[in-house]
């Protein structure tokens, strides 16, 4: 018997898997008190405090789905590590504020985040399955202030049509598949009306936390307004279950492409063999490991943070060991908006006139003779 039918048969007695497998019931019945945590986990001090004192931001909640993952004796069990609260968040470190991407100085209307040229952020809902301890956005997920109401999101969708750059929408939030598949298909069929709106894209965990939402009538929804790509974002293997399998197969079977965002968490994914098994593990679910993240310098995060050494190494590893499927690319958002900047270990040992010296897995040095063609002057992108 799964542990996730046990735990089911324990905590919830009387409810059947047909109603487990419902993701409003999944919704309705989320842990998101103190009292409801503790009667299925062992909270320790440092959690229970964090839990007894007022939070400035950021909410609890996590659905019954993802709490049956997490070993309930076991302090430092890595997806605990991400949903419970603990006192380390209460605390602001060097260099750390609420909004460390700058977003909110680059939204031109409500909900709207327009940092690049040509693709927007659309924040659909702040609302949230289950909210991670380490959110880029605590700062207004799950506070109430970007109620998904299509009244709201006509703004939004008024400043896309007016700005014909704008190729590229990334439905984020809060999670936008947390949205009923009504208001999701009004959204998406809105913007695919858009003729400049080449690509839709849509930021979401709800594969990883609540896979019971990935029904076939929303896997039908979401692949008719392609080209559409799916970032789902899984932290660790122990997330990668039967049921998030079963999500992703439909999303792909629907033809969606999908990509994984991950975030460096010390104490959750940052060793070389936990990330090997993560995205090894995905590319068997059909999802292409896009990027790593390092830890945005957000209030409260220290904890979860590493050194960049740490993702360094990690990617260096992952290169010496597998397919160049497995190997996302290491991304730093830079602190106040100035956006992604790729992070790689360096390969290149020297450069001489005419030639390269570089090194490879195994630390051994080869030379290479570099053509003759110069670069052309085109080659500078315009920006
Ligand atoms: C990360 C991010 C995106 C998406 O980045 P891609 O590299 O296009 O996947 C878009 N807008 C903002 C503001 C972002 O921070």
């Amino acid at each position: 018997m799964s542990e996730t039918i046990q735990f089911r048969r324990r905590h919830f007695p009387g409810v059947s898997a047909r109603e487990w497998n419902d993701w409003k019931w999944q919704l309705r019945n989320r842990l998101d008190t103190p009292q409801r945590l503790s009667r299925i986990l062992d909270l320790t001090a440092p959690e229970r405090d964090a839990l007894t004192r007022p939070r400035r931001t950021l909410p609890l909640a996590i659905t019954p789905y993802y709490a049956s993952l997490i070993d309930p004796h076991d302090s430092t069990d890595p997806l605990r590590r991400t949903m419970i609260p603990t006192v380390s968040e209460l605390t602001r470190t060097d260099g750390e504020c609420d909004d460390p991407l700058g977003e909110d100085a680059h939204s031109p209307v409500e909900g709207i985040v327009h940092t690049y040229p040509d693709k927007v952020l659309f924040l659909a809902t702040d609302f949230c399955a289950t909210y991670c301890r380490y959110c880029t956005r605590s700062r207004v997920v799950g506070g109430g202030e970007l109620p998904p109401a299509e009244s709201r999101w006509e703004t939004g969708l008024r400043y896309i049509e007016q700005h014909a750059e704008i190729r590229d929408v990334l439905i984020s939030g809060g999670d936008p598949l947390t949205l009923a598949d009504s208001k999701l298909d009004w959204l998406l069929s809105r913007l695919r009306a858009i003729p400049h709106v080449q690509i839709i894209r849509m930021g979401t965990k709800i594969p990883a936390v609540l896979p019971q939402r990935i029904t076939p009538a929303l896997a039908k929804i979401l692949s008719r307004c392609k080209p559409f790509w799916l970032s789902v974002h899984f932290t660790h293997p122990h997330e990668l279950t039967r049921e998030a399998g079963t999500a992703c197969a439909r999303l792909a079977d629907a033809g969606i492409p999908l990509m994984n965002q991950t975030v460096l968490l010390a104490g959750v994914n940052a060793t070389i063999a936990t990330m090997l098994e993560l995205n090894q593990g995905l590319l068997r679910f059909r999802v292409k490991p896009y990027y790593l993240h390092q830890c945005d310098a957000v209030t409260g995060t220290s904890h979860f943070r590493t050194t960049i050494e740490t993702g360094l190494r990690i990617i260096d590893g992952l290169h010496g060991h597998t397919t160049g499927y497995a190997v996302p690319m290491y991304m730093l958002d830079a602190p106040g908006g100035g956006g992604k900047i790729p992070l790689s270990p360096d390969y290149i040992v020297s450069r001489q006139s005419g030639t390269v010296t570089v090194r490879n897995r195994e630390g051994k040095h080869y030379t290479y003779h570099e053509g003759t063609a110069r670069s052309p002057s085109d080659l500078a992108p315009s920006v």
